[in-house]
């Protein structure tokens, strides 16, 4: 089959001939209709905690058709189901898996990272990590469900409430789904705030009641001015959705008493931060990563129902031989939210 191979820091990906999966007899085949571009698959191509092995086939927002069930896989799969995968392979048989949070799994296969990923015509998913896609839902929009689901798990985590005032910092993919479920469940204020004018104008299709750009000079205080100015108080809870040093103090320092940060952008190098900011407000700071097998239903439910609408981020949709391009654009990126891969 074709696949985008990483091979080392500093080159693009090379589109080459690999092998076919060999699927376990407990798991499935997907032929790859989509498969999204992630900053998780920017970072593993970086010298850093997560980069990847030369030869390593990256990629885990994948969607397509089964074309292959193995022999003891469990459930009810035929080829030709169209379905989207959660990006591991676990046990199931250890509590996390019974519980669907198949990401807790110590003995779980991570795409691109210790198990092929989805930038190829095929790609092994798990019987138990596998959804059936809805005869309503378009495989374009189910290629958005992983990202959909960072930002539904952040948003369970973060305890949003209906009436709640809430601050994403970043409107990149993961900010937009923040937002977006933020919107859903009833949150007063979803106020995003972004230095991008093309990301921000994203923000207010994908749900933001406001989008404020932030002045960087005027720091923590400034920013709790404008997001005050529009939501008439301070943020109960705040989403860090870029990952970039200094954030965490700024969200520290806003919060307001008993406030909640909920920290999802990855940040691979060290920050500081003032504890004592955070002791004297009582401030809780709760990671959020990944997702269950719940949060994943949720999404392909609320797409199928069309309850929610993504198709505002999918910016650019290339071929598997643009793909290496494509991804050396992210690295720098202009208006691109978005970017899919098409396999087939
Ligand atoms: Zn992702
Ligand atoms: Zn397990």
């Amino acid at each position: 089959m074709k696949a985008a191979v990483f091979k080392e820091v500093g080159q693009p990906l090379a589109v080459e001939t690999v092998a076919d999966p060999v699927p376990e007899s407990t798991e499935l085949v997907m032929k790859v209709s989509f498969c999204g571009i992630c900053g998780t698959d920017l970072h593993a191509t970086r010298e850093g905690l997560t980069t990847a092995c030369c030869g390593q086939i990256l990629g885990h927002e994948y969607v397509g058709e089964i074309v292959e069930v193995g022999k003891e896989a469990a459930g009810d799969w035929q080829v030709g189901d169209r379905v989207c995968a959660m990006p591991f392979i676990a046990c199931g048989h250890c509590l996390p898996c019974a519980a669907g949070r198949f990401f807790e799994c110590a003995e779980k296969k991570v795409s691109g990272v210790d198990d092929q990923g989805g930038f190829a015509e095929f790609v092994t998913t798990g019987c138990r990590e596998t959804i059936l896609l809805p005869d309503t839902l378009d495989m374009q929009s189910a290629a958005l469900v992983e990202p959909l689901a960072v930002g539904i798990h952040a948003v369970r985590v973060g305890n949003v409430k209906a009436g709640s005032r809430i601050l994403v910092i970043g409107a990149g993919p993961i900010g937009l789904t923040v937002a977006l479920w933020c919107r859903f469940f009833g949150a007063r204020d979803v106020v995003v705030s972004e230095v991008a004018t093309t990301r921000a104008d994203l923000a207010k299709k994908m749900g933001a009641t406001a989008v404020i750009h932030p002045d960087l000079s005027k720091g923590a205080e400034g920013l709790l001015q404008q997001f005050s100015d529009v939501a008439g108080g301070a943020p109960d809870v705040i989403f860090e959705c870029v990952g970039a040093p200094g954030l965490l103090q700024q969200c520290i320092e806003m919060a307001p008493y008993g406030g909640r940060i909920i920290p999802v952008g990855v940040c691979e190098q060290p920050d500081s931060i003032m504890p004592f900011f955070g002791l004297v407000k009582e401030l809780q700071i709760q990671f959020a990563i990944a997702y269950t097998r719940d949060d994943f239903d949720t999404c392909v439910a609320m797409l199928g129902e069309g309850r929610i609408d993504v198709s505002p981020m999918v910016t650019d949709i290339v071929s598997l031989d643009e793909m290496p391009d494509a991804f050396e654009a992210l690295r720098t990126p202009s208006h691109q939210c978005k970017v899919l891969a098409r396999m087939d």
